[in-house]
């Protein structure tokens, strides 16, 4: 019988697909007790590729760490990306309460010759400036590093929330001078393309981790964000990759997928990743890896450079198209208005995403308590029908909103 990792989905006949025998007996990687190895795995030439972080001039790998899993207690996990070129570590307040940070924090601590070697991003939320300076000291503390070389406002939905009038880029400015981050930039999942494009029209806006995925990457919009950014040199980082969304289907469309990239050799969430990368303008993947068979399987398909085909393409297209009902493409500005401003439809969706996709259940029930408690108390009653009309995905959102309220409680 296949051995499965419920959590990827990835077959252990999948596995050794993907990196072979050979590559499990040289890299010493038992699938089983997770026993660590210093090869990277995969048939790829060479290390893990590395891209320029846009104006930054940092190469960073194209691999990026998410750290929404126990960094505390996954400390050898840590090591192992490390050993594998993934140097480059994310995390956020939100992640854990702070204990995502503290987790690297461990890791500094037993090695801090890995401090000049490592790449290390953390987000805040969109406090004012002025309680950003004791957020980020919180944070410096927690991470026990004196510097972040990335420093993001977290779950930005309007750029406009922290470019007028300058007070984030004087504080931004002022924060390198004081030499506590390197470089400031934000994150996104709403409205992305709208942030982008308006980011693009400033100077000091650095790098952006913002949703990009198959589902994501082919409308214009997107694409004139992206080129947008690169010009102006921001460095892109893809976030919430793998396209996953707020219904979970075991659909006919999914095993077909998972089939056609197999007989290529990758699974689809290989494929997934393959597909952002072969954009030149995204500097890194951004992914939650939580268990050495993820990271192994991520590391094995970035370092392998066998391009898709036009056909693999196709196929993913495809696959978006079939499933499109199941995913919400953070267009936030559309259902909010729809509902005059009366729920705040696409956070909750990412709620439900947490919740659903990557199964973290205290993570989604954190974020959907930060919302506003008129806003969740009122999530039942309001009529989104005009919101279904609107919808590009076509999400069927009022039994969705139900659905959250009674299960992020
Ligand atoms: S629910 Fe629909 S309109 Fe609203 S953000 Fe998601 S995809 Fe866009």
């Amino acid at each position: 019988m296949e051995k499965k990792d419920k959590s990827e989905g990835l077959t252990r006949r999948a596995f050794i697909k993907t990196i072979g025998l050979a590559g499990i007996a040289s890299i010493g990687l038992d699938v089983d007790n997770g026993a660590l190895g210093s090869e990277p795995p995969g048939d790829g030439k060479g290390p893990l590729p590395r891209r320029r972080l846009g104006k930054t001039g940092v190469e960073v790998p194209v691999l990026s760490l998410g750290g929404m899993f126990d960094t505390i207690n996954n400390q050898l996990l840590l090591r192992q990306s490390l050993d594998w070129g993934v140097n480059f570590w994310d995390t956020a307040e939100l992640y854990g309460n702070g204990s995502s940070e503290e987790g690297y924090g461990r890791f500094l601590t037993r090695n801090p010759d890995a401090r000049k070697q490592l790449f290390i991003a953390t987000k805040l939320h969109h406090y004012e400036p002025e309680a950003l300076t004791e957020g980020l000291d919180k944070a410096l503390k927690r991470l026990c590093t004196d510097y972040v070389d990335l420093f993001s406002v977290h779950c930005i939905t309007d750029f406009s929330a922290i470019a007028a009038p300058k007070k984030y880029r004087d504080w931004a400015s002022g924060a390198k001078k004081a030499g506590k981050i390197k470089f400031f930039g934000f994150s996104s999942h709403t409205n992305m393309e709208d942030c982008m494009l308006d980011a693009a029209k400033t100077e000091w806006i650095d790098a952006i981790m913002f949703s990009y995925n198959f589902r994501l990457m082919h409308t214009q919009k997107m694409k004139e964000a992206v080129v947008a950014c690169a010009e102006k040199g921001i460095g892109l980082i893809a976030i919430k990759t793998q396209g996953g969304g707020q219904i979970k289907t075991d659909s006919e469309a999914e095993l077909q997928l998972a089939g056609r990239f197999l007989e290529r050799g990758f699974t689809d969430k290989q494929a997934k990743i393959k597909a952002i990368m072969e954009n030149p303008h995204i500097s890194s993947i951004c992914s939650q890896m939580p268990s050495v068979t993820i990271l192994s399987a991520n590391v094995a398909a970035l370092r392998d450079q066998t391009p898709l085909t036009r056909s693999d393409f196709e196929l993913l297209e495809r696959f978006s198209a079939e499933t499109h009902s199941s995913y919400c493409a953070g267009c936030g500005r559309i259902c909010h208005e729809a509902v005059g401003g009366a729920a705040p439809v696409s956070e909750v969706m990412r709620c439900l995403m947490y919740y659903r996709d990557y199964g973290e259940r205290d993570l989604a029930r954190e974020v959907y308590a930060g919302l506003p408690l008129e806003a969740r108390a009122r999530l039942t009653q309001i009529d989104y029908s005009p919101a279904e009309k609107a919808c590009p995905q076509r999400l069927a959102i009022s039994k969705l909103m139900r659905e959250a309220s009674e299960i992020l409680v």
